[in-house]
């Protein structure tokens, strides 16, 4: 048997290309440039509804100027890992601040948000330990579980109640970690860690909570702990640089001693090459800006909520969202895809999320606000979408 015989009767593969010959694919769209709220794609400016830049500060003169110098100083790669060749003092100065900004101990920076949730949550879960988890998850805390060697279990998305059933299940002396999104990513809800952080206590079980979309979005930029007021009830919160942070790169903060162990065990810090200075340094020239510079969140909220109003006025469904994360919901696939082409024909840049990454009936266009949108790119684009939504009938005429 070729192990290329699935290639060609791949079922994505015939769904994707069938899309394509329909004018109808929306994904891998190559962009020629970007300026954070407006792309060009094909020689024409979209305006970009559909980025986790929330903060917008991947055009801040000051990130910018600050990666610039450190190419000068540093050139453009560790060239080897953070356990041998690869740690730079800036990598563990900028762990010192990430700690102290989320209210930790220790912070260890990797260099992807994916790998960090790969590497901690597979060094951290051994045979016999349990992991238990929200359904709507991130793909790369799935892909950490599956890495390791213990269990994983799942409650129905942001029920309590069933968390404490399946916890209550699992054998009394295992370990058990509890994972959350902070903020998830489709639905734009937040994680009830009011509700989460005492059951996990009762239950003797850590809390790890992955702050991807909640870092620079809740609790005036410091994540969903902090959103609670709860940053000393979290065990782990898990942060990528890929969003707010203007960057790439992911990071996770706890105890000093757990991160130890994390340090020396997790297997994609230690063989992969260490995040470049440039993307060092704009993380720390954005975490600074956050510190000192609140107008930044509170222009992002009052943009998410101005969007949020004005199209539940139109009557579009936008799902369960809490934050500036706000998701079109349109129900099956085909209509989802045609609504994107229209949408993206007409200037707008969004995300359609179909099955199975979203349960049958549940498609949808993510569309997320950012900090830098002024209110005419934001009208331009409610005026778009109430065209398309009526011409297609999501919206009442
Ligand atoms: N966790 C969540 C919730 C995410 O949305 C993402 C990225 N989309 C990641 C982790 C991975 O982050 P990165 O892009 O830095 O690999």
């Amino acid at each position: 048997m070729d192990i290329f015989e699935k290639i060609y009767c791949d079922e994505r593969l015939a769904r994707a290309r069938d899309a394509k010959e329909r004018g109808l694919y929306p994904y891998f769209v190559p962009l020629d440039g970007t300026e954070g709220t407006e792309v060009m794609v094909e020689g024409r400016s979209v305006l970009m509804i559909g980025s986790n830049n929330y903060l917008g500060l991947t055009t801040h003169p000051r990130v910018r100027e600050a990666a610039k110098q450190a190419v000068d100083e540093y050139g453009t790669s560790c060239t080897g890992s953070r356990y041998l060749n690869g740690t730079l003092k800036l990598h563990q100065q900028l762990e010192a601040r990430l700690a102290a900004f989320v209210g930790k101990e220790a912070a260890l920076v990797f260099s992807t948000g994916m790998q960090a949730n790969l590497g901690a949550i597979s060094a951290l879960v051994g045979p016999g330990d349990y992991v238990v988890m929200d359904k709507d998850n991130h793909a790369s805390i799935v892909d950490g579980v599956r890495l390791s060697q213990g269990t994983m279990k799942r409650f129905r998305h942001n029920d309590v109640r069933h968390l404490e059933r399946v916890l209550d299940g699992l054998p009394e002396n295992a370990g058990k970690l509890v994972v959350v999104d902070g903020v998830f990513s489709m639905g734009g809800d937040i994680a009830p860690l009011d509700q989460i952080a005492p059951i996990c206590k009762r239950y003797g079980a850590r809390l790890y909570v992955d702050d991807a979309h909640s870092l620079g979005v809740l609790g005036g930029a410091r994540g969903t702990a902090a959103h609670f007021g709860m940053q000393d009830d979290v065990d782990l919160v898990m942060g990528t640089f890929s969003k707010s942070f203007a960057s790439i790169g992911g990071f996770i903060a706890g105890d000093a001693d757990v991160l130890s162990y994390i340090q020396h065990h997790a297997r994609s810090l230690i063989f992969s090459a260490s995040l470049p200075a440039p993307n060092v340094m704009a993380v720390m020239v954005a975490l600074e800006i956050m510190e000192t510079e609140p107008e930044h969140v509170q222009r992002l909220w009052e943009n998410g909520n101005y969007m949020l109003n004005c199209l539940n006025e139109m009557g579009f469904n936008t799902g369960p969202t809490q934050t500036p994360i706000i998701p079109i919901i349109i129900g099956q696939d085909g209509p989802t895809f045609l609504t994107w082409k229209l949408l993206f024909e007409r200037g707008l840049y969004t995300n359609p999320v179909v099955t199975p990454a979203v349960p049958p009936g549940q498609s949808m266009l993510r569309t997320s606000y950012m900090a830098t949108h002024t209110r005419a790119q934001l009208d331009h684009a409610l005026s778009i979408l109430a065209t398309t939504g009526r011409q297609l009938g999501l919206i009442p005429g």
